[in-house]
């Protein structure tokens, strides 16, 4: 491919909305042009990578026996009502009315239609079991889409589906799915982790996700240091660490009578208490409200020191999302004061205790009246009623590892797939059954699987890059070789790029070069932008003196070879990095 003949635009500059190195250099180097907010357009290059990663995809799916298909991007209100997800999935399903009034969505996820594909043709256990997939453009109307690739609202995904007769057969798809995103990653050539995760509105009763490692990531996860626990911290266990287990309940001061109101100007936040108690935060407890998607408030409780879960918040309720933070004038009607003077004692809606808390008596409170606490409180001598205790809080790092020896510690990362077994949620509420070997009706045991494809382009350019540009992992590099023709006019440097093309291209290794008009300098850095494995500066100079450079692109290493070893010191290279 000649640069002067190919659609492609780099820019010197960062584009004003793009916050992270991906984002930028994205951008910069021509591979995406934003057309509204989280929706793109991949040019040439981009598409190249996408398409060398969807390849990846689909020979580890089907050498595991999974069949690729194509479902519809449209799909229709029905569906969606049978599963109850219509209203579930809330604003970020995108609806709309076609013209004769009929309710469709834009394609958020395939549960939905698959179920129901599935269901119309499958009628024995002789049809089961079975794994099927597709790569398709999804449609989310993402809240704060943001980051280019990485949260898009239109964004393309491979979504797999596994439908089986029984829940061991379930679990072993779920295994070999597990097994194929772990291939897929490491063909790609990502450093990544799998955690145990939260099934969102999926459902299910397992999830876990694919992370690749990066410190822009928006997840954080907990990983133990032996290695073998590894949470999404949207689901990790908290435990109290080891001090805080031994310490005992303060009982000697736990006889008190009623709680007694403190005057405390000014003081709203846990450090302004701590300060001027004396008390660690983790004396104090502090109280938080939620509104739950039902427009039901609720409190929360946890000690000073902790931060809310609203994920474990989600799954102790039995909710379909997570709950949101009241405003200030929400706490400021329901209990009379502004947040910092509000607590549990008096309110008349349901409480939430965190575990650690639990553990506590005789501390203190809002008054629930502007510029005063209670001191003295105990939900064990009946202060306030406590509807339900729980893991509420998130788990941080340095907590010990709830499944082993040790500490967890903290890891950013992007989420760049996400395996759920299912169970028979899908299948029970839309009837996707089967006549078992014993003459029984059964529900189908499913499971889902999901990789984001472009975020996982990006992802990779966000873990391999430097100040220059990008660093393509030759797995999805749109071109492993870079020539920079330092001559374009030059007729035995245009004969010696074509033998080079020619005879790289005959081995399967993609060759751009750049041969426009420009100073060797501009080629340069355009070069490092673009960020393909290896680079050639082939000039008239180079030639006469028998000598060209090989420029490694992500050591920058330099060697120089005679133009007759060039190919085969290419191939090597090329070989040694595959
Ligand atoms: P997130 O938590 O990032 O919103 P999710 O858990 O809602 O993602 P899944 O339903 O698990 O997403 O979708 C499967 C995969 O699709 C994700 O693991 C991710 O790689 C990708 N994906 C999801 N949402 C987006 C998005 N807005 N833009 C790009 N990729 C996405
Ligand atoms: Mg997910």
């Amino acid at each position: 491919m000649r640069w002067s003949k190919s659609y492609l635009f780099t820019l010197r500059e960062a584009p004003a909305d793009a916050e992270i190195p991906s984002h930028i250099l994205m951008v910069r180097a021509g591979l995406i042009r934003k057309v509204a907010a989280g929706i793109y357009t991949y040019g040439p290059l981009a598409l190249k990578a996408l398409r060398k990663f969807e390849q990846i995809v689909r020979e580890e799916l089907n050498v595991r026996g999974c069949q690729e298909l194509l479902m519809p991007m449209v799909q229709p209100k029905e569906l969606w009502d049978e599963t109850g997800r219509w209203t579930e999935m809330g604003e970020g399903l995108q609806k709309f009315k076609n013209r004769n009034g009929h309710e469709f969505c834009l394609g958020a996820t395939h549960e939905e239609v698959i179920t129901d594909f599935v269901r119309k043709d499958v009628k024995s256990y002789r049809d089961l079991p079975f794994n099927l997939y597709q790569i398709q453009t999804k449609y989310r109307d993402e809240i704060r889409p943001r980051f280019g690739l990485m949260r898009g609202r239109e964004f393309l995904m491979k979504d797999a589906y596994s439908f089986d007769l029984d829940q061991e057969g379930a679990e072993r798809s779920y295994q070999l799915m597990r097994e194929a995103y772990q291939a897929i990653f490491t063909r790609l050539g990502a450093r990544f982790v799998v955690v145990a995760a939260d099934s969102g509105n999926i459902g299910g009763n397992r999830s876990e996700e694919f992370h690749i490692l990066a410190d822009s990531g928006e997840d954080q996860l907990l990983v133990s240091e032996d290695g073998l626990f590894a949470a999404n911290v949207e689901v990790c266990p908290a435990l109290l660490k080891e001090e805080n287990r031994a310490a005992s309940i303060d009982q000697a001061s736990a006889q008190g009578g009623a709680p007694e109101e403190l005057a405390t100007p000014g003081l709203k936040t846990i450090a302004d208490l701590a300060k001027s108690t004396g008390l660690a935060p983790e004396q104090l407890v502090k109280t938080l409200f939620f509104m739950t998607e039902a427009q039901e408030p609720i409190c929360v409780l946890l000690r000073g020191c902790d931060e809310a879960n609203p994920v474990k918040i989600k799954n102790a309720l039995g909710l379909a999302n997570p709950p949101r933070l009241l405003l200030d004038q929400e706490v400021k009607d329901l209990t009379g004061a502004w947040p910092g003077s509000c607590g549990p004692v008096g309110l008349k809606i349901p409480i939430y205790m965190d575990q650690a808390v639990e553990r506590m008596d005789n501390y203190m409170v809002g008054a629930n009246r502007d510029g005063f606490h209670l001191k003295g409180v105990s939900h064990r001598r009946g202060h306030f009623k406590v509807t339900q205790v729980g893991d509420l809080r998130l788990a941080q790092e340095g907590d010990p590892n709830p499944q082993g020896q040790g500490k967890l510690k903290a890891y950013r990362g992007i989420e760049v797939g996400h395996i759920f077994y299912l169970g028979s949620k899908y299948s029970q509420a839309m009837e996707a059954q089967f006549l078992g070997e014993d003459g029984q009706l059964k529900p189908i045991e499913m499971g889902c699987y999901g990789i984001g494809v472009g975020r996982s382009i990006q992802a990779v350019i966000e873990q391999n890059h430097d100040k220059d540009g990008i660093i393509w992992p030759p797995s999805v590099a749109p071109f492993h070789v870079h020539v920079c023709m330092l001559d374009p006019e030059d007729s035995q440097v245009q004969q010696w790029v074509d033998t080079l093309e020619k005879e790289l291209f005959a081995k399967g290794h993609e060759v751009f070069v750049d041969d426009r008009a420009e100073r060797p300098g501009v080629k340069f850095k355009d070069a490092d932008l673009l960020g393909f494995p290896l680079r050639v500066n082939l000039g008239a100079r180079g030639l006469g003196q028998s000598e060209v450079e090989i420029v490694e692109r992500k050591s920058k290493e330099i060697v120089k070879v005679s133009p007759e070893n060039l190919v085969e010191t290419l191939l090597k290279k090329l070989g040694e990095s595959q």
